[in-house]
């Protein structure tokens, strides 16, 4: 009977000395911090897809056009067992734009939370923007603050999250993604594949390609695609 009187209360000792500590954390307004790896979406996680009317690099549409980066789960782990959590951070002004639905957006999500699944690696969180300043859809005509280059969607998520914004690092494929990164004061890398240059160059030179592929082994497929029709 001592014996697991002894045993309670010491379990409750404990349990009431861990309430406390938190609570003085809380207190102070100091939760231990997380650190974390923000991942913007297309082009990180998942490959861009060449958008042949508008002649320029592009983000996927539906879920069927996606394709999740042969990299991403792999690295997605990676990241995770280095201790960092591991967040998404994306504009997806696609839906105020009437090029694809909320339920086609998240089920391209799904896609992707499901491909890393499959080979062990998970993402902690998303936060998109779904604003655009010229949206067709009025709900989605907002100057917001979430909208990359500003940097509120880190922001909110450090908040949710309890992140260290300093210790943290924002991987991105555009130029915004290394502003909003900057501008949330955290750390910026940059997936050097040149997708705004590129575009740049292209509409500057009026040079539109009629497909674009990433390299020779991605020809026979697409020719055989091609062929399909
Ligand atoms: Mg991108
Ligand atoms: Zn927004």
């Amino acid at each position: 009977m001592l014996y697991w009187y002894t045993i309670i209360s010491q379990y409750l000792g404990l349990a009431f000395i861990r309430s406390l500590r938190r609570l003085q954390y809380c207190l102070k307004g100091k939760l231990p911090l997380c650190r974390a790896v923000f991942l913007d979406r297309d082009g990180v996680l998942n490959e861009l897809v060449y958008d042949k009317e508008g002649g320029r690099v592009a983000s996927p549409v539906s879920a069927k056009q996606l394709v999740v980066s042969t990299y991403a789960p792999d690295a997605v782990e990676k990241i995770r067992n280095l201790g960092f959590k591991s967040i998404v951070i994306s504009n997806q002004p696609g839906v105020a734009k009437k090029q694809f639905t909320l339920r086609e957006l998240s089920r391209m999500n799904e896609k992707i939370r499901s491909e890393l699944r499959d080979e062990g690696a998970s993402i902690d969180a998303e936060y998109y923007c779904l604003h655009h300043p010229n949206a067709l859809i009025k709900r989605y005509r907002v100057n917001c603050d979430c909208r990359k280059p500003k940097p509120g969607l880190l922001l909110k998520a450090a908040k949710e999250c309890q992140l260290d914004l300093k210790n943290s690092y924002f991987v991105g494929d555009s130029l915004i993604d290394v502003k909003a990164g900057k501008a949330a004061g955290c750390k910026t890398i940059l997936i050097a594949t040149m997708t705004d240059l590129l575009n740049r160059v292209i509409s500057t030179e009026k040079a539109e390609p009629d497909y674009l592929v990433r390299n020779l082994s991605e020809v026979p497929n697409l020719l055989s695609d091609l062929a399909k029709g």
